[in-house]
């Protein structure tokens, strides 16, 4: 157990292998964790209701293909990236982040209840779905892997500081770490502290730097 909660980790520390790394490595070890048998589940079920009638096939192809090519993680760095440079968009993100979310033009399924956590020095945020895998679509995209693994979702509540440990994060003592149980009603984003050294960026230039872990928690920013 221990030796797979190292590897979801480690395909995440590798920055820019991410999307690869993790899904592959992530496939491989959780064969004994019930995921296989839950993508198995999910195409009889999928099968079974394209064979009564209920569901398009090609309509839950461009529902997939949408969120994984066109949504991804760089709506909500958008969001993100805003929030630094506009104090009046961040208090409003802060306060309804679904219409502060909205206003970019980001919404719809996954994403209809959303909260926005700031991360400070003193405070932050970590975003689990210890029931499932809860996540916020419309800004982030499909979830990772490894966020839908039994490990992390068991680990980020029982031993936040370990599971960041494992992503090669290491937030200094004074910190705490506010774990948020994702729920099918409220969807969280973690909004990273803004990088050192980068006074004067525009957004399109910090939205850049804003990684999909650091909006989920398991990431923090370093100066570029
Ligand atoms: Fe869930």
């Amino acid at each position: 157990m221990h030796k797979t909660v190292g590897n979801f980790g480690a395909g995440t520390a590798y920055g820019g292998r991410v999307a690869a790394g993790d899904t592959g490595q992530a496939a491989g070890q959780v064969a004994g964790h019930g995921d296989n048998t839950m993508a198995l589940r999910v195409e009889a079920l999928e099968s079974l209701l394209v064979e009564k009638g209920y569901v398009d096939p090609a309509a839950l192809d461009t529902i997939i293909t949408t969120y994984e090519r066109d949504v991804g993680p760089r709506n909500g760095a958008h969001v993100v990236a805003l929030s630094w440079v506009d104090p009046e968009y961040r208090q409003r993100l802060l306060t309804d982040a679904t219409a502060a979310i909205a206003e970019l033009g980001y919404g719809g399924r996954q994403g209809e209840h959303m909260v926005a956590l700031e991360n400070t020095p003193d405070e932050h945020h970590l975003v689990v779905c210890t029931l499932c895998s809860c996540y916020p679509w419309p800004v982030l995209g499909l979830p990772p892997t490894w966020y839908k693994s039994a490990p992390y979702r068991s680990r980020a509540v029982l031993d936040p500081r370990g599971v960041l440990a494992d992503f090669g994060v290491t937030l200094p003592e004074g910190t705490r770490i506010t774990v948020h149980d994702s729920t099918a009603e409220v969807r969280y984003l973690v909004v990273p502290m803004r990088p050192p050294g980068t006074d004067g960026w525009d957004v399109e230039a910090l939205a850049a730097l804003v990684t999909r872990d650091s909006m989920i928690g398991t990431g923090v920013l370093a100066a570029p």
